[in-house]
């Protein structure tokens, strides 16, 4: 647990650049930017820019990649948010965005299905 959060810790810089990448991506697919992708995806642009230009989007897929910043910022990146334990950075580099391991993804995807579903049981 201890060398993962190490390993968390030194990749930080990488990670940072690979969440910026994919919202880069994000904002120039759905929305046309015009922005240099190096001096976004580099780091000149500051925090500041980055919730200016998101102010004016109310757009899921930000908000996800905004939150990965976030927790990259405050130390909590790459940690389950249910079970704190550390998550696999293979996972986080195929999608930054990752909040729950894979054992807490299944148990609460499935204890959310079992809630949409109850309510449109013919039975009740
Ligand atoms: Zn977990």
């Amino acid at each position: 647990m201890k060398v993962g959060a190490v390993a968390m810790k030194k990749s930080k810089r990488v990670m940072r650049r690979s969440i910026l990448s994919c919202l880069y991506s994000h904002l120039q697919d759905a929305y046309g930017l015009e922005y240099p992708e190096e001096s976004f995806v580099q780091g000149p642009v500051s925090m500041q820019d980055i919730d200016a230009l998101l102010a004016f989007k109310s757009d899921p897929r930000l908000d996800e990649l905004r939150g990965a910043l976030d927790r990259l910022e405050r130390g909590t990146f790459g940690q389950c948010l249910a079970c704190k334990e550390p998550m696999d950075p293979a996972l986080l580099e195929a999608d930054p965005t990752h909040r729950l391991c894979p054992a807490c993804e299944q148990f609460y995807s499935h204890v959310m299905t079992r809630e949409i579903r109850l309510p449109m049981s013919p039975l009740r």
